[in-house]
């Protein structure tokens, strides 16, 4: 793979293989090596690689499975993302996975995890919560004990023992891949039409099911192709897509977006991948501790995390300034209590920084597009006429 069409058609293919082949793949060449799902929005997948196990993101079925099973799971009036992971799970689609994560970002996901416990799929299924006190002594050490459950599952099944060697070796190979994807989307800021939010969506995407060595090779040639001008640009306004940080949208809206004369220079689609911001310190005698202390001060924002002390509304607001884009499209799955609740709070700031902002919702398996092209394009063309 070396031209971008290339890498773009492979890391689709693989982004949204859903029997998640590469990783089985991977898997079928090591007895000691290990494949954990998790859901979003986040899991330290550092502590998995150095286990010898792969984390590999589920991110739901999308348009591409017909859900049959799983709204016999679930009430009509939840989000679309459990359903479709049930239904993966109860077909085969899940089969040579060794255990799975589901991290405590809402009531169905803790549901879902319950329902993989009874229907027995996987060696291990931990409802992996986080800490909502961010005092190291009180919250961090309750992180810290967390992720050590994690690795003792693991252990359970490969008998691998990690040691603060490749704990540090882990960390340094995610860093890089979160400075890799940060470079992306610097470039992307700058000069968004040399990379669609698309394409960019299936790079990223593919790295969820890959190992980090691997993305990051295709990271390494994907800054490289877009530091060369190509494309035209055009005259779209530049926007923040906020709120579809599980439920992923479909890739037909994103494109609507797109056509509809907005760059997205910035979002929290697949947020795992960029959770810590910066470095973890990855040359420590407690990698496990600098792992808490980087989600302790390092996380970015999204509705999982109880912010009192640092506002998501503001923080969106700085994101926006940093990434100098014109407006906010406020974008959740339809259902989602975590980003509905949080979203008036979130307009409220954008309205005081006189940000401008529209919203609407989504399934993962919306297929009808018109109504959300002509929502987008009127919100460019009024910021382009009288913003
Ligand atoms: S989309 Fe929202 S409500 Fe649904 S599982 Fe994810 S966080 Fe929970």
């Amino acid at each position: 793979m070396s031209s971008m069409e290339e890498i773009i058609k492979w890391c689709e293919e693989v982004a949204f293989d859903l029997n998640f082949s590469h990783a089985k793949k991977w898997k079928a060449q090591d007895k000691t090596r290990v494949l954990v799902g998790y859901l979003p929005i986040y899991i330290p997948r550092e502590v998995i690689h150095a286990a010898n196990g792969l984390a590999v993101g589920i991110m739901g079925a999308g348009d591409r499975k017909q859900i049959i099973k799983g709204d016999a799971y679930y009430q009509s009036y939840i989000c679309h993302l459990p359903r479709g992971i049930i239904e993966m799970a109860l077909d085969t689609n899940l089969n040579e996975f060794d255990g799975f994560l589901f991290p405590a970002i809402c009531d169905c996901v803790r549901n879902l995890s319950g329902m993989f416990k009874l229907s027995k799929k996987g060696r291990f299924q931990r409802y992996f919560d986080y800490p909502q006190n961010f005092d190291p002594k009180i919250g961090g050490v309750f992180y810290m004990e967390e992720i050590q459950k994690v690795l003792d599952d693991v252990y359970k099944i490969n008998g691998v023992t990690v040691t603060i060697d490749k704990l540090n070796k882990s960390i340094a190979l995610f860093n890089k891949n979160r400075e890799l994807i940060e470079k992306i989307y610097s470039i992307r800021q700058e000069f968004p039409w040399r990379l669609s939010a698309v394409d960019t969506y299936h790079i990223l995407r593919a790295g969820l099911c890959i190992t980090v060595e691997e993305h990051n090779e295709i990271l390494e040639k994907v800054v490289k192709l877009i530091q060369v001008e190509q494309g035209e640009p055009m005259d779209n306004i530049r926007v923040i897509v906020s709120g579809s940080f599980c439920e992923q949208p479909p890739i037909g809206m994103l494109k609507s977006i797109e056509m509809a004369g907005c760059y997205i220079v910035d979002d929290d689609f697949m947020l795992g991948s960029r959770w810590i911001i910066g470095d973890v310190a990855d040359n420590t005698h407690d990698p496990i501790k600098a792992i808490m202390e980087a989600y302790m001060d390092k996380s970015t924002f999204a509705s999982c995390i109880y912010d009192v002390g640092n506002p998501k509304g503001k923080r969106l607001v700085k994101q926006a300034r940093e990434r100098n884009a014109d407006g906010v499209i406020f974008c959740a799955a339809s259902f989602c209590d975590p980003a509905l609740l949080d979203r008036p709070e979130m307009q409220k700031e954008c309205d005081a920084a006189g940000l401008p902002h529209i919203n609407f919702q989504f399934h993962e398996n919306t297929g009808q597009f018109k109504v959300i092209k002509e929502q987008a394009g009127t919100f460019s063309d009024s910021i382009k006429l009288w913003a």
